[in-house]
């Protein structure tokens, strides 16, 4: 999109001295956005790798595919799935259990504190066992 723009403002800018300098001020107020797509537009205050941390500046390109689907903008910056990415903001942070419960759902019990890095909390996260749904120790005593 921003490719097509640039090549419309820039016939457009051919056309007249007062189309080019139209052009320059639009840039001077917006960034030089028209003129530059990896200029940073704005920027977003995201838990990408831990709870209130992670800014990231975003160009024309990343903000529009952030606009599209946020959470698989996440997703590419933590370097995680989408789907997990999803998970970990879905229980702030918590791990959940790995056990099944008698109607056959996932376990929804924390096995950690809440608001983990994502890195922390994948190591956990459907890994552990509640007190609920620890295994037994073996006949030996061992876990
Ligand atoms: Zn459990």
């Amino acid at each position: 999109m921003m490719d097509k723009l640039k090549q419309a403002f820039d016939r457009l800018r051919a056309t007249s001295n007062a189309a080019a300098a139209a052009i320059a001020e639009v840039n001077a107020l917006c960034g030089n956005l028209v003129d530059d797509a990896s200029a940073n537009i704005v920027t977003v205050y995201l838990p990408t790798s831990g709870w209130g941390q992670g800014a990231e500046n975003l160009n024309w390109a990343e903000a529009w595919r952030y606009i599209l689907d946020p959470i698989a903008e996440c997703a590419r910056w933590a370097d995680v799935e989408r789907g997990v990415y999803a998970e970990w903001i879905e229980t702030i942070g918590t791990p959940l259990c790995r056990g099944t419960t008698r109607a056959g759902t996932p376990c929804r019990n924390f096995v950690g504190r809440g608001q983990q890095p994502i890195e922390e909390w994948m190591q956990h996260h459907r890994i552990d066992f509640c007190a609920a749904h620890k295994p037994p120790p073996d006949a030996t005593g061992n876990l």
